[in-house]
C-alpha cells in the first residue's frame, strides 16, 4: 500500500528523463526508479497553496484505493514541501481517440464496443469503491501500449468519495462532456459519469460532439436542456442498439441514466457480434481531433504568453527598485 513520502525529494529515488504530459494542475515526466530501473510516469505538482496540496492528498487517496486493470495504478508518493509527486505507472499508447484516427486503424462498431466496455468496467469499479471519476473526457482514455486495444483510465485530479446521503456539488469538468446537474450546479452523483460516457460514445461513433456550442457559454445552455439528435448522415451506419446505449446514458435526470454495472449488461456491449463489420466513417473523427489539438496548441501559447508577461511585470519592478 502507498503512503506518501514526508519531507522527502523524489529525485532520489527517480531519475527525470523527459516530459510526456502537461495538464492544468501538473507537469508528467518519464522517469526512471534508481533501484529497479523501472520506467515510469511522474506526475509532478507545485502545492504552494494548502487547497493546492489538499487536491494531491485527495488524489493519492482516491487512487490507493483503486487497484484494478482498466485504472491507471499509483506507484508511489512523495512530499517535498513546495512540490508533491504522484509516481504512476507508465502509459506508452497515447489517447485513445489519437489512435483511432491513425491511417492503419481499422474502426469498426465492435471495435468502439470493446473500448467501451473497457471505459464502463472501469468506471463501474471506481463506482463500486463509492468514487466518481468526475472528469471523463477523451483526453483521460489512454492505450496501454501502441499496438493492443487494451485501454486505461486517467487522471483522478478531480475524483471525490461519494456519500449519497451528503449533498455533493461541483463547479468543473470540461463544458463539452459535463452533466446538466453539474452546469445546474445540483446534486451530482454515480450517473454523473455515465452522462460523460454517453457524450465519449456519442463523439467516438460519429465525430461530433453532441451539445458542442461555439461558446462555452452556448455549450453548457445545450447541456441543461439535454437535446441531441443522431440526425447526422454520420449516424446513417450506426446500429439501432449503438443509439439505444448512448439514449440511455444521455438523459437528462441522473437517476435515470444506466448505471455502470446496468452499461455493462446493455445489448450493444454484450452482443457485439451483430454489429462486427459495421464500419465508422473516420471523417469526421479526424477533424474533432485535430481541432483538440489545434485548441492545445492555442491554449499553451495563451498561458506562455500570461507568463511572459508576468516575467516582464516582475522585471520592470525590480528594473524600477534598481532606479533604472
Ligand atoms: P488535466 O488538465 O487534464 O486535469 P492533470 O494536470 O490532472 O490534467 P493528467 O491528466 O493526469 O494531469 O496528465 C496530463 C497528461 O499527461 C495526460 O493528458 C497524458 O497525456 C499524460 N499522462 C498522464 N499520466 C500518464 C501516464 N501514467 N503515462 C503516460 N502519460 C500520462
Amino acid at each position: 500500500d502507498v503512503t506518501v513520502k514526508r519531507n522527502t525529494d523524489v529525485n532520489d529515488f527517480f531519475e527525470m528523463l523527459s516530459e510526456i504530459g502537461r495538464g492544468k494542475f501538473g507537469t508528467v515526466y518519464l522517469c526512471r526508479e534508481k533501484s529497479t530501473g523501472l520506467e515510469l510516469a511522474a506526475k509532478l505538482v507545485s502545492v504552494n497553496r494548502r487547497d493546492e496540496r489538499r487536491n494531491v492528498e485527495r488524489e493519492v487517496e482516491v487512487m490507493r484505493r483503486l487497484r484494478h486493470p482498466r485504472l491507471i495504478q499509483l506507484y508511489d508518493a512523495y512530499d517535498w514541501g513546495k512540490y508533491m509527486c504522484v509516481v504512476l505507472e507508465l502509459i506508452t499508447g497515447g489517447e485513445l481517440f489519437e489512435r483511432v484516427i491513425d491511417e492503419d486503424f481499422v474502426l469498426t462498431e465492435r471495435a468502439c464496443t470493446v473500448f467501451m466496455r473497457q471505459i464502463c468496467e472501469g468506471i463501474e469499479f471506481v463506482h463500486r469503491q463509492n468514487i466518481l471519476h468526475l472528469d471523463m473526457k477523451p483526453e483521460n482514455i489512454l492505450c496501454l501500449t501502441k499496438s493492443g486495444n487494451r485501454i486505461k483510465i486517467i487522471d483522478f485530479g478531480l475524483a471525490r468519495f461519494y456519500i449519497p446521503e451528503k449533498k455533493l456539488q461541483v463547479l468543473f469538468g470540461t463544458p463539452e462532456f459535463v452533466a446538466p446537474e453539474v452546469v445546474n450546479f445540483d446534486q451530482i452523483g454515480y450517473g454523473t459519469d455515465m452522462w460523460s460516457v454517453g457524450v465519449i460514445c456519442y463523439v467516438l461513433l460519429s465525430g461530433l460532439s453532441p451539445f458542442m456550442g461555439e461558446t462555452d457559454i452556448e455549450t453548457m445552455a445545450n447541456v441543461t436542456v439535454a437535446k441531441y439528435d443522431f440526425d447526422d448522415e454520420a449516424f446513417n451506419e450506426i446500429s439501432e442498439d449503438a443509439k439505444d446505449f448512448i439514449q440511455k446514458l444521455l438523459v437528462k435526470d441522473k437517476d435515470e441514466r444506466l448505471s455502470a454495472s446496468a452499461s455493462l449488461r446493455h445489448p450493444w456491449l454484450i452482443q457485439s457480434a451483430l454489429c462486427t463489420e459495421l464500419h465508422v466513417t473516420k471523417t469526421k473523427l479526424k477533424r474533432y481531433v485535430i481541432k483538440k489539438r489545434w485548441a492545445k496548441a492555442v491554449s499553451a501559447v495563451i498561458a506562455l504568453k500570461r507568463m511572459g508577461a508576468k516575467f516582464e511585470d516582475v522585471h520592470e519592478e525590480a528594473s524600477s527598485k534598481n532606479g533604472e
